[in-house]
């Protein structure tokens, strides 16, 4: 993530010295990059996943699962291995390895991008099989990396060796140690800062999953802290709070939405409401006698689980957000133009495909009543400060907030980590209905004005200089102090500080700056889909990323139109949390997605929706219908009546029309039914299947309480799926993986390219 300088990073007090040299010199950089590139014209489709990983030191006696903080070691050994076995002949069998957040964490990319050929298709989850071979090969026999979003036993009990040391000064965290956050500077500085930018710990609560004994549990977790009267909550040095006190501004704790408050409110409030907090009575009908013992025995976990805020889990550090592995994937636009237009149609998207990709159903040792990690590292990286955040007057500000962006007190909706705050394509305005982004970018879009009109003096238009302005309202966080004073034309450092630290769904990229020396491959303008879960096994997380690039395939080539309001985009992030949204909730979505002209429709029962042949303000058909209505996931890609034809069979439409081969065709096919399985729920979603598994495993106690057994046979689970191990039709269907061999060593190619004369006569020598 981000850029690994090698450097010196400024602690905050010496960096707020240099946040206006960088907010004013990314944004130069910006303009030099957009003027040398913005007539980039006919590049072709390159494309890439990233998947991030976890490892994990498991014990089988002692059913225990902790963190393997050897992320570092493993990083480097991979990364002198793809050096020593590197082939120039064939590069889609090498690895990019690239350091995480987590000193237990690695991330890897293809070496090279796919390309644009339907076989492209099919290197997708060889090469995500080849990268969890090579990491397998160089883990110990004791340790695994199964592709789980979240590690479910972070910060309670003994989750890593050596033991956990809390409140370190640069999480100072109460759950935590310093020593699981990646060794390099720029992680520790960044979380150190976010810090204290913020002036106080991150604070993340996530709404506790209430089970049958939930309520019981919170009850015996109150009653032992009352009795050992732990005096754990609120040093000098933080600001958690002690469980009841509440900090200015906040509202009661039964309406505290941790789930950014800001947004619209949800759509329906089913009985799972992420803000609910009333546990409710229920009547037993399970066997209590049982459940009663493994509740006693839970008893001692309380020293390290018990939690400052009722019907929450509540989280203070970086780690938990950014500690959580993803799927990223990354798309080569032909021009700047296509790449914005994609922007937006990947942002209506990605509260979908979050919600359809969901696996985080489990956070600090507890069942969440949410499904995907989204808002968790949102909240892990909020360095808003209390002004910034609206709980706090900005007369109260102290002097040294006038070095930050906007003083420190412009008030700020989001958290730097959120879903997109704007829609920017134009190049469609006038010549159909597409674009009418005025109506569509419908709130309110917070940008520091100095940038603005920089850009808009420099030739930038309105809507793109106010996304660039948008991430510019943030601060730079890491500092290094070798690299403040840079040629504008040649450097992009200042502007890729800012941007690389603005985590949006989407992520508009312009190309990297030129390089001296050897030519470089060229990359053009990039559109990065960022808010997919990762899955148990490669052969999910190829579907995924398959199918995102077959969908912006279909988008461009039949000139879809997805646009719905940003403050329905915004409201479906919120409706995504949602346990099962998947499968149980319905999103705002697009009714007609094509030209007006295919969408008449034919059926005579069937007509505001469907005899709109005009959407002429681009929002309202002839009748005054809103052009969206909500949607199941179901429907969203299965189709819905006979005006909304879904996106599977869009995609299927679009195969038929590239005649793609039939062996890739084959594979698709499996993608795409496992895609349409999840969304109608025939098959569920990692996490739906993990709550299944902590809910049936005899050491549950229906208190919503995850203990480390159950986490060491989760965890055990998962990494066998992934590896192919150990089938699982619950979550696979009739799909079966194929086992991976990476325990067995790295594997080497079987090359047959001359070797050089020297080394020929050397091994000769040797052997004969
Ligand atoms: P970041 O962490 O900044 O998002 P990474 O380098 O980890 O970036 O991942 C970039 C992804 O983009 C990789 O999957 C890579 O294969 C892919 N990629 C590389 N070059 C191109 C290109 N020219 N066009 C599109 N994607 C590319
Ligand atoms: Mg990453
Ligand atoms: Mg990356
Ligand atoms: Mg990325
Ligand atoms: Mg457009």
């Amino acid at each position: 993530m981000g850029l690994l300088v090698v450097g010196t990073p400024l602690p905050w007090e010496q960096a707020l010295e240099w946040l206006l040299h960088v907010r004013r010199n990314g944004i130069l950089q910006f303009l030099e990059t957009y003027h040398r590139v913005k007539d980039i014209r006919g590049d072709v489709l390159k494309w890439g996943d990233e998947l991030e990983y976890g490892i994990f030191e498991i014990d089988h006696e002692a059913k225990t699962v902790r963190l393997s903080l050897r992320g570092s070691e493993i990083l480097h050994e991979l990364m002198e291995k793809e050096e020593k076995f590197h082939r120039a002949d064939h590069p889609e069998e090498e690895c990019n390895w690239v350091p995480e957040y987590g000193a237990w964490m690695v991330e890897a990319t293809p070496r090279v991008p796919y390309g644009n050929f339907t076989s492209d298709l099919r290197r997708v989850e060889q090469s995500m099989r080849l990268r969890r071979a090579r990491l397998l090969s160089a883990l110990k026999k004791n340790e695994i990396a199964p592709t789980v979003t979240a590690f479910p036993l972070l910060g309670v009990g003994d989750y890593i060796t050596p033991p956990v040391v809390k409140r370190g000064p640069i999480a100072n965290s109460l759950y935590i140690s310093d020593s699981i956050i990646n060794p390099h500077p720029r992680f520790g500085t960044l979380t150190a800062n976010i810090r204290k930018r913020r002036t106080q710990n991150v604070d993340i609560r996530v709404p506790l999953f209430k089970d049958v004994y939930t309520k019981q549990m919170l009850e015996d977790e109150a009653a032992w802290v009352a009795e050992h009267a732990r005096p754990t909550y609120g040093d000098a040095t933080s600001d958690i709070r002690s469980p009841g006190s509440r900090s200015p501004g906040s509202r009661s704790s039964a309406s505290h939405s941790p789930l950014r408050s800001s947004l619209g409110s949800p759509l329906k409030n089913g009985s799972r409401s992420p803000v609910t907090t009333e546990v409710n009575d229920i009547k037993l009908s399970l066997d209590s006698e049982p459940v009663f013992k493994k509740l006693r025995r839970r008893q001692s976990s309380f020293t390290e689980q018990c939690e400052p805020y009722t019907g929450f889990i509540h989280m203070d550090a970086m780690a938990f957000g950014m500690g959580m592995c993803c799927l990223q994937v990354t798309f080569q636009a032909k021009n700047i133009d296509e790449s914005r237009h994609l922007y937006d149609h990947l942002g209506v998207l990605s509260p979908i495909m979050l919600a359809l990709t969901a696996a985080t159903p489990i956070l600090k040792g507890r069942l969440a009543d949410t499904d995907v990690r989204w808002a968790t590292i949102a909240a892990s990286v909020d360095d808003r400060t209390p002004q910034e955040r609206g709980v706090a007057d900005a007369s109260e500000a102290p002097a040294n907030y006038s070095k930050m962006a906007g003083n420190g007190v412009k008030r700020l909706p989001k958290s730097r980590y959120e879903g997109i705050s704007a829609f920017i394509c134009n190049h469609k305005n006038g010549d159909d209905c597409h674009a009418n982004l005025d109506h569509y970018n419908d709130v309110d879009i917070p940008y520091d004005e100095e940038s603005y009109k920089t850009l808009v003096d420099n030739g930038v238009d309105d809507i793109l200089a106010k996304h660039i302005a948008h991430l510019f309202i943030r601060d730079p966080l890491v500092l290094f102090e070798q690299r403040l004073h840079l040629d504008n034309k040649t450097a992009t450092d200042h502007f890729e500080n800012i941007q690389s630290t603005n985590w949006q769904t989407v992520r508009w990229k312009p190309p990297p700056p030129p390089t001296d020396g050897a030519a470089p491959p060229h990359i053009g303008w990039r559109t990065e889909f960022r808010s997919m879960e990762i899955q148990l096994t490669d052969f999910e997380n190829a579907a995924f990323s398959v199918f995102m690039a077959l969908v912006s395939r279909v988008i461009l080539a039949f000139d879809l139109n997805l646009y719905v309001p940003l403050s329905k985009v915004n409201a479906n992030m919120e409706i995504a949390h949602r346990v099962n949204a998947a499968v149980e909730e319905s999103f705002y979505f697009r009714r007609h997605l094509a030209p007006p002209d295919v969408n008449e429709c034919h059926q005579a029962n069937c007509h505001v929706q469907c005899n709109a042949t005009c959407l002429d303000d681009a929002t309202k058909c002839i009748h005054g219908a809103e052009s969206y209505e909500t949607m199941t996931i179901a429907e969203i890609m299965l189709g819905k009546g006979c005006y909304y034809p879904g996106l599977i069979p869009l995609v299927n439409a679009y195969l038929d029309y590239i005649n793609c081969d039939d062996t890739t065709r084959s594979l698709l096919d499996k993608y795409l039914a496992l895609i349409a399985k999840r969304a109608t729920g025939e098959l569920p979603t990692a996490a739906t299947w993990m709550r299944r598994f902590v809910c049936s495993h005899p050491e549950y106690a229906h208190d919503s309480v995850v203990t480390s057994g159950i986490a060491h046979d989760l965890m055990d689970a998962c990494a066998k799926i992934g590896e192919g191990t150990q089938q699982c039709p619950e979550l696979l269907g009739e799909i079966k993986i194929e086992p991976i061999r990476g325990n067995t060593g790295y594997q080497v190619p079987l090359k047959s390219d001359s070797v050089d004369t020297e080394k020929r006569c050397e091994l000769l020598k040797r052997y004969i």
